[in-house]
């Protein structure tokens, strides 16, 4: 007999044996008294003897202390109940080299008895057949199955992520703490019978239900599906959602839902994505501010420039134009009515601008109130500069007043000679200032002898310069008269510059010499000049007084009225026989100081006197703001008087307000007795111009003197 040994040579033990030798468990024959009959190779194995030397051994030699009479009781057990079923046990058994091991032991008598009879009929008496299971194997697997379970145990309570697990039947297998500190669920919640006031907690908190609740539906209805999703709640917090099926083996038995708070990642993502949205905007609105005017809209003077020097590259063009403006008195407009005025203007003229000139073509804002258009390819350039010194002029209303926007253009070509593209813009710059000499609202072509009056203009800057330590200013004195006094009670002193034997209208001269800052300088000269010859001619009469003109330029001055009024005691010229005229312009952006200087001039007795009134942008009804004592009408308001019976209000109304408040009137440029008459007619105070004297020099003074007052008695006598 080949395995399963046996001690004699029954039938019915070699047959068993063949099939038990191979048998995983160790399986041992013991006959009644406990001595071993028969073991297979894995008794043998678990036990630590040969199948040979088990044969015969006393099984309670193999069994630890405590379990040595175990074999015994179960054998009496199945004697005692021999059809019953008898649960394996477990005991210590000792292996050969005396570690102790459990093992799972089945008892099963042998063989095995007919139900009725009797075990003991066998030839050798009842005899028991063990099965050993040794344990150990199992002991591994539990220990391996805690260890795993805590850890799983472990794992789920120390990750950060939420964990619901729903079985198939719907119920809550599972959670670790971190879902129901996510999702703000009480424990005791959880284990409740009922999973609604769970599912009404999430319901509550979810900031798009429907999406949410769509997305459980698909999965229920696929439950091998995998997701994996975001749930924005409404307190702003966002959940990433991962769910999986739980499987046991090859079956699903329910759902894993995983989530994981991604609010701070959401918001650090949402921050970096604004963050290059206003990048994006910073770096689009930087690359505008390069090419345009941020006022108007319009390009700028890169973009011109670029443009201009394309154009002249580009040798298919035929014609190329520039056509260079600049507002007419801009300033005024910003003075009188404010910056934000000066904007709205700004914007409308551009918006004018552009409606002249063809879509193709560049108009851009070269800085202040200049402009710049560059037609390229364009028939006729002088009907787009007289479209524009047209359209620009239609009257515009400007926080409430009604403005007409005036400019002065230059227009330059690219002519037979090929020319750069920075002469071309002087010669639209010349072009222009040629425009504003010749009056302003106009528009002129480049001509070459614009160039001349150019190096003259430069010319005349330098001569300016040496003009008052050479003598060459002087001051001519004209008359002004009172008919209610019948008498000259006033001279206004002029200035003159003599150049090289040419005279240089002031018209000229003092618009430089005010852009230069030589003003102070022609200024102070007239004005003490002024003093000296007419401090005799004043000390005879208190009731006269010498008118001398100040620019805005002199007011600026720190000491401008200690200055005045030193000249005045250095000539012995009493203060109150002094007459400052300004132009209503200098009080627009008037400050402290310049309002000072006139207080202490006004203090120590002397008088401001308005020049040029009603030809700004002022109105009427600023006059009882500023600070003068006497309105000069301009000429322009005289002239109107032609035949003295038309209907003038303009002149009443300036006359009537000025003595309203408490102002006394002087009308310029009479030329005419019908205008004399009109203007005394209207209680105009005192009256100044040619038809009384034309402003004489000081050698002069008693032929105009005696003019005026001839010119009066003529008045009188009419
Ligand atoms: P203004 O102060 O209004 O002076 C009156 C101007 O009108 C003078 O021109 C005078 O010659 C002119 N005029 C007087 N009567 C008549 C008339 O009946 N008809 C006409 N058509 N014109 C008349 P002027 O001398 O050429 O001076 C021009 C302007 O130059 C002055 O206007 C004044 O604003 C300025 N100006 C002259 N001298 C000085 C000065 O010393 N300092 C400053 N800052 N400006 C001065
Ligand atoms: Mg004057
Ligand atoms: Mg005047």
């Amino acid at each position: 007999m080949t395995g399963f040994r046996g001690r004699g040579d029954n039938v019915a033990l070699r047959r068993f044996g063949a099939i038990v030798e191979a048998a995983p468990d160790a399986l041992l024959a013991l006959d009644e008294d406990g001595t071993i009959l028969a073991a297979n190779a894995a008794a043998a194995t678990l036990l630590g003897f040969s199948q040979e030397a088990l044969i015969g051994m006393d099984q309670r030699s193999l069994l630890a202390a405590g379990s040595r009479n175990e074999v015994e009781q179960m054998f009496q057990l199945l004697l005692r109940q021999p059809q019953e079923q008898h649960p394996p046990r477990e005991m210590s058994w000792l292996h050969r080299d005396g570690t102790e091991f459990s093992a799972e032991v089945a008892a099963a008598l042998f063989p095995q008895p007919a139900p009725g009879d009797a075990p003991a009929e066998t030839d050798a008496g009842p005899r028991l057949l063990l099965s050993v299971r040794s344990m150990a194997h199992r002991k591994t697997e539990d220990t391996n199955l805690r260890q795993a379970m805590s850890l799983l145990t472990a794992t789920l309570e120390s990750t950060a992520d939420g964990i619901l697990v729903i079985s198939n039947d719907g119920r809550v297998a599972g959670f670790n703490d971190q879902f129901l500190t996510m999702w703000g669920i009480p424990p005791e919640l959880m284990e409740g019978d009922s999973d609604e006031p769970v599912m009404r907690l999430i319901v509550e908190q979810v900031a798009d239900l429907p999406a949410f609740m769509a997305r459980l539906g698909e999965l229920q209805d696929n439950p091998a599906a995998e997701s994996h999703d975001v749930v924005d709640f409404k307190d702003g917090r966002t959940f990433e959602r991962y769910s999986r099926p739980q499987r046991v083996g090859e079956n699903i038995v329910g759902r894993v839902w995983s989530f994981r708070d991604v609010t701070p990642r959401r918001k650090a993502q949402e921050q970096a994505q604004q963050a290059m949205l206003d990048l994006a905007a910073q770096a689009e609105k930087l690359r505008t501010m390069a090419f345009q005017d941020p006022l108007t809209g319009l390009a700028n003077r890169a973009v011109f420039n670029e443009a201009l020097v394309g154009s002249l590259q580009e040798p298919r063009l035929k014609t190329v134009d520039v056509l260079l403006l600049d507002l007419d008195d801009f300033k005024e407009v910003n003075d009188i009515l404010g910056h934000q005025a000066g904007d709205d203007m700004l914007i409308e003229v551009a918006r004018r601008l552009r409606g002249c000139v063809p879509t193709a073509d560049v108009v851009a804002r070269l800085g202040g109130d200049e402009f710049v258009v560059l037609l390229t390819a364009c028939p006729d350039a002088d009907a787009i500069a007289e479209c524009i010194v047209r359209c620009l002029h239609v009257p515009v209303t400007i926080s409430g007043t009604v403005l007409r926007p005036r400019l002065s253009l230059g227009l330059a070509s690219l002519g037979q000679d090929s020319v750069g593209p920075s002469e071309l813009l002087r010669h639209a710059d010349i072009a222009m200032y040629a425009a504003k000499a010749a009056g302003k609202n106009r528009f002129l072509r480049f001509h070459p002898d614009m160039m001349q009056a150019l190096v003259q203009r430069t010319h005349m800057e330098s001569g300016l310069q040496l003009a008052v330590p050479r003598g060459e200013i002087t001051v001519d004195f004209q008359p002004i008269v009172s008919h209610r006094m019948g008498q000259v009670v006033q001279l206004e002193a002029l200035a003159r510059w003599d150049r090289g034997g040419e005279r240089v209208p002031p018209s000229v001269f003092i618009p430089l010499a005010e852009r230069t800052g030589l003003i102070s300088e022609v200024g102070a000269e007239v004005m003490a000049s002024a003093m000296v010859q007419l401090a005799d001619w004043l000390s005879e009469d208190p009731s006269r007084s010498l008118a001398v003109n100040v620019s805005g330029v002199q007011l600026q001055e720190p000491d401008f009225a200690g200055t005045v009024l030193g000249l005045a005691e250095a000539s012995g010229v009493a203060p109150y026989q002094l007459v400052l005229e300004v132009t209503e312009s200098v009080f627009f952006d008037a400050d402290c100081s310049l309002i000072n200087q006139l207080s202490t001039l006004r203090d120590a007795g002397a008088r401001v006197a308005l020049d040029d009134f009603g030809t700004g942008y002022s109105s009427l009804g600023r006059l009882q703001d500023l600070p003068v004592d006497t309105v000069k009408i301009d000429k322009t308001f005289v002239s109107m008087v032609r035949t003295g019976n038309e209907r003038l209000p303009i002149l009443s109304s300036m006359i009537n307000m000025a003595h309203s408040l408490g102002l006394t009137v002087t009308a310029e440029g009479i030329e005419t007795p019908a205008q004399a008459d009109y203007l005394t007619a209207l209680e105009c105070d005192s009256l100044q111009g040619f038809l009384f004297s034309l402003p004489e020099p000081g050698e002069r003074l008693a032929h105009a003197l005696d003019h005026a007052e001839e010119a009066l008695n003529a008045l009188k006598g009419r």
